[in-house]
């Protein structure tokens, strides 16, 4: 990380009243305007390769195309093969400049989709008013398209290799394979970084950009009783048994965290009985009880989401307590496995978030707002995030109905997050980062 910029970038804001684009930053523009068709070209062949996460050769094709896309904006390009996490891989393209003056940006996108080889969902469909449906369009092919917009503009302009610019396309977003190993190369990727860049859809509406994410962990709760005859249960050598037991302590998850704003958790399966049979990772099992036994075994599994590290270990204690005060003959164990980080909000998020409103409305699109995090999902950004000075997601295609076979993506949001995206990007790279009384000033030069 640029140390010497970061003492300088923690001072900076965007000053409100400068409104108006640079002639270059009007180039920028026009260049995408001028090239928007094309885009959407590229985006109807991406999206009508199959890319769900557990087809690799569709992955790796959908990386391909882009691959080429980037290696003719001259950057470097490399493909780390996913073999080891079992998931098809990633796609990383980079400018290679001999002597960067501003941030590192990092930006981040994913190849792969939730609609599998099986699905009814395969092709792009044009649905008139500038929508378009089709198999992970908006979640997200079009925010794929967009990077790759935004930076031939720079490119256009002379700028992109003076730029220290990494791409980052994982192919296992939507359904990661470990994540240690599989994020392991982005999380060093963004300890050389400065600012991360999002272009997921964030919540499909492009008047809004995320600056924090809730992340997300799963548990698994498992309940002994001692197995009696049911005429026994409450007595001293019997106990209340396994499903009384597991009861309590979900009530008491409820009744003691259920307030925490940005923390959810939700039991999502739960059975009880004298025999279970439990597949965890399928979520599906069978059991045996009978309204005379007192219950020997009682499982239930869920998750938990959460908006930053110290609330996980919060709820967890929480948890944790709850399960050790155990009712009479009974014993509880919660097992917990970490997800995905949290993407903290911070304040160098919502600078940056300011940021790209400035570029935004001087552009004449409006202001650019957040999204409550509660509305926001776990994503790659969420592996980055704690690495960087500033991060923003949502900076993808707007558009609707994601992961469902009523995906729609619009055609028009492609042109206007390129523009922002190509705006933010040189004015972050180019800008003069200084204070003022009070005020954090980012002053373009040219
Ligand atoms: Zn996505």
């Amino acid at each position: 990380m640029n140390r010497i910029l970061l003492a300088g970038m923690a001072c900076l804001w965007v000053q409100p009243a400068v409104a108006q684009l640079s002639a270059l930053e009007l180039n920028l523009a026009d260049y995408i305007d001028a090239h928007h068709d094309e885009a959407i070209e590229l985006l109807i062949e991406v999206v009508n390769i199959n890319s769900g996460t557990q087809n690799f050769a569709g992955v790796a094709a959908v990386g391909q195309v882009f691959r080429e896309r980037f290696e003719a904006l001259g950057m470097t390009t490399q493909w780390i093969d996913g073999s080891a996490w079992n998931r098809a891989g990633h796609l990383v393209a980079r400018t290679n400049p001999t002597q960067a003056n501003g941030p590192h940006l990092l930006l981040i996108g994913h190849l792969d989709t939730v609609f599998q080889r099986d699905s009814p969902f395969q092709e792009y469909e044009y649905l008139g008013d500038y929508i378009g449906r089709g198999p992970g369009i908006a979640d997200m092919k079009g925010g794929n398209v967009i990077i790759l917009q935004a930076l031939a503009a720079l490119n256009d302009q002379g700028l992109l290799h003076d730029m220290a610019i990494t791409v980052y396309l994982t192919g296992d977003e939507e359904s990661s394979g470990e994540a240690v190993l599989a994020r392991a190369d982005l999380r060093v990727v963004a300890q050389q970084a400065d600012i991360a860049l999002g272009f997921e859809n964030g919540d499909g509406d492009p008047s809004t950009a995320i600056p924090a994410r809730r992340g997300y962990a799963s548990w698994e709760l498992r309940v002994t009783g001692n197995p009696a005859h049911s005429s026994q249960i409450f007595q001293d050598e019997v106990g209340s048994g396994a499903i009384f037991e597991a009861s309590r302590i979900l009530n008491a998850f409820h009744e003691e965290l259920g307030g925490e704003q940005y923390l959810t958790f939700n039991p999502g399966i739960i059975m009880g009985g004298t025999e279970l049979n439990f597949a965890s990772d399928e979520g599906r099992g069978d059991a045996f009880g009978l309204p005379n036994v007192v219950a020997q075994h009682a499982i239930a599994r869920g998750d938990l989401r959460m908006i930053s590290n110290a609330q996980t270990a919060r709820a967890r204690t929480t948890m944790e307590r709850i399960v050790s005060e155990n009712l009479p003959l009974t014993s509880a164990e919660l097992i917990f496995n970490s997800g995905m980080p949290p993407f903290p909000d911070s304040e160098g998020n919502r600078r940056l978030l300011e940021f790209f409103s400035q570029a935004s409305q001087d552009l004449g699109f409006g202001a650019v707002t957040a999204v409550d995090p509660s509305r926001a999902g776990a994503a790659d950004i969420s592996y980055v995030g704690e690495f960087v000075e500033m991060a923003i997601d949502g900076m993808g295609m707007g558009g609707a109905n994601d992961h469902t076979v009523n995906e729609t993506g619009d055609l028009e949001s492609l042109r206007v997050q390129a523009k922002r995206a190509a705006v933010l990007m040189h004015r972050l790279e180019t800008g003069n980062w200084k204070l003022e009384t009070g005020n954090w000033k980012l002053e373009t030069r040219n």
